[in-house]
């Protein structure tokens, strides 16, 4: 059996419920958003709120976009944000920052939390849009959330994805309601 099955029987001895997403850093704080890209003042409440209804913690993912290119997005001339995430540097950067956070998750899952699921952002986005087929990524996906899933299999079984797009009403919507059920389905 897997060690990830296991931690999840640990009990806890204080108030915590142990529940946590791993979520991208723009739901907590759009101040990092690229220019004309942030959609709420400072952040996504709607989804913090939920979260908190729940009883589930947040783990900010740094953004890998300023990560690997800093917060002016730099690259060269003619370059989009995604070439210049898929290129190196920015892949390398985005892969030892994936591995900081899936090493970073499996730490907590041994100290007996549970990863609900990683939530990424909207379906463009070069570094955390999330496209899923089964419990798989697809090529579609952020080049941010590939090299998470990569980082993250290798600690155990797949982990959930979920996409948290907010460019338009109705897609936040669904979206708030799926991670809904996903809570109230992982609550104990
Ligand atoms: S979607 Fe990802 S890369 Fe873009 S601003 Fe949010 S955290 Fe940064």
């Amino acid at each position: 059996m897997f060690d990830f099955l296991r931690r999840r029987e640990k009990e806890t001895t204080d108030a915590r419920r142990g529940r946590f997403l791993a979520v991208i850093e723009c739901h907590l704080n759009q101040n990092v958003r690229d220019d004309g890209t942030a959609r709420f003042p400072a952040m996504n409440v709607d989804f913090v709120r939920l979260c908190e209804r729940y009883g589930v913690g947040l783990m900010s993912i740094p953004c890998p976009e300023i990560e690997a290119l800093g917060a002016e997005r730099r690259r060269p001339r003619d370059t989009t944000i995604r070439e210049a995430l898929e290129n190196e540097p920015g892949q390398s950067r985005c892969f030892h920052l994936a591995e900081r956070v899936a090493a970073r998750i499996d730490t907590r899952e041994r100290q007996g939390a549970q990863l609900v699921a990683i939530v990424g952002g909207n379906p463009k986005s070069p570094g955390c849009a999330v496209h899923c087929v089964g419990k798989g990524l697809t090529d579609e996906s952020g080049v941010f959330m590939k090299a998470l899933e990569t980082a993250l299999n290798a600690y155990g079984p797949p982990r959930r994805f979920m996409a948290l797009r907010d460019h338009d009403q109705a897609a936040l919507r669904e979206d708030l309601d799926h991670i809904e059920e996903a809570l109230a389905a992982d609550d104990r």
